[in-house]
């Protein structure tokens, strides 16, 4: 605590009366009048030093002091400046904890991005698969013929034609795909259909159901039977392991899991989520190839059949059509995946 003698004016008259300043930390109290006064030290303004003149003390009803005590307001003054810059110092500490905290909180947000995308990806990846193989097996065959009914009809009535090819070929071919599909469980019930199809291309198509349909593109991009009887195995392959089911199942269970897996935490984890869902989308279909393919090839093998043809169509389906430049979008052996909306996925797919 500081007192300063000095002489008070009240602003309105010259009359001066004599008071004591008495400082503490906060407030400057006027002592000596009719009545006690007090001021927070912020109201009160300190003139500057000049030598060793009287210095004005302004307080902020008008009043003011005059003094000359400098030594005694330059320690007021001073003290102050003092608490001034001490609480500027703690300010600048506390922000600086705030941003530390923000920024530690950043490292941790991102590290649980990272980690609830590798969660998703290995649900995705690794568990829906199987879960999704599992509940097929589960379910009657009966789910894929409902799954693949009526697929055929929208595909006439959209991207497909009559096939051209001759009656002789495909009674030839029909013959053998009767006795491929003879050992098969009889639940499937296969079917195979020839249409033309400028959209599709050379392509070969297993519906759920069990119906087959091979392109007139297919037809005239092969050159040995075998090579069409090697595609015929693959799309078998398709419908036995249940695929168009299987999709369907792990489709929807993306889509309803990974909602309830992540949208809670925030929505940016969600986006984090559907880049491993999309990059899987791919992984899902070239899984399945490699299934198909095996069939085919275990096919051919109990056959006898030479799986070159296999190869041999594979290569030139990879090529492209050889009197066409090659299209480089064009689907090896597109596989038409079921799903609820089915029918937009058709012609997007198809187009592709
Ligand atoms: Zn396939």
């Amino acid at each position: 605590m500081i007192e300063i003698r000095g002489d008070y004016y009240d602003g309105h008259q010259s009359l001066r009366h004599p008071v004591v300043l008495r400082f503490d930390e906060s407030r400057v109290q006027i002592l000596g009048l009719e009545t006690e006064i007090s001021f927070a030290l912020s109201e009160v303004n300190f003139a500057d030093r000049l030598g060793d003149l009287p210095r004005s003390i302004d307080f902020p009803d008008g009043a003011s002091c005059e003094t000359h005590d400098n030594d005694a307001v330059d320690q007021v003054v001073a003290q102050l400046t003092s608490s001034a810059l001490g609480s500027a110092s703690s300010k600048k500490l506390f922000f600086g904890r705030v941003l530390h905290l923000v920024e530690s909180r950043w490292h941790y947000l991102a590290l649980l991005l990272l980690i609830t995308a590798a969660v998703v990806f290995g649900f995705v990846r690794y568990v829906v698969p199987v879960a999704a193989k599992d509940l097929a097996a589960a379910l009657p065959v009966s789910t894929d013929r409902k799954l693949g009914d009526g697929l055929l009809e929208s595909l006439d009535g959209t991207v497909m034609q009559p096939t051209k090819i001759t009656q002789a070929k495909r009674n030839r071919l029909h013959q053998r795909f009767a006795k491929m599909t003879a050992q098969v469980d009889p639940a499937f019930k296969f079917r195979l259909e020839f249409r033309a199809s400028p959209s599709m291309g050379a392509n070969a198509i297993a519906l759920p159901n069990g119906t087959i349909i091979v392109t007139d593109g297919l037809m005239q991009l092969s050159r040995h039977e075998d090579e069409v009887i090697a595609v015929l195995a693959h799309e078998i392959g398709h419908v036995v392991h249940r695929h168009g089911l299987r999709h369907a199942i792990q489709s929807s269970v993306v889509s309803l899991a990974v909602p309830l897996l992540t949208g809670d935490i925030f929505s940016v984890a969600t986006l984090a989520a559907g880049l491993p869902t999309a990059l899987l989308e791919a992984k899902y279909s070239r899984d399945f190839e490699t299934e198909a393919d095996q069939y085919a090839l275990n096919f051919m093998r109990s056959h006898q059949l030479n799986p070159r043809h296999f190869a041999n169509i594979l290569q030139r389906l990879s090529a492209g059509p050889e009197d066409e430049k090659p299209e480089p979008t064009a689907r090896v052996f597109s596989y038409l995946e079921s799903h609820p909306e089915t029918q937009i996925r058709i012609v997007r797919f198809l187009r592709e």
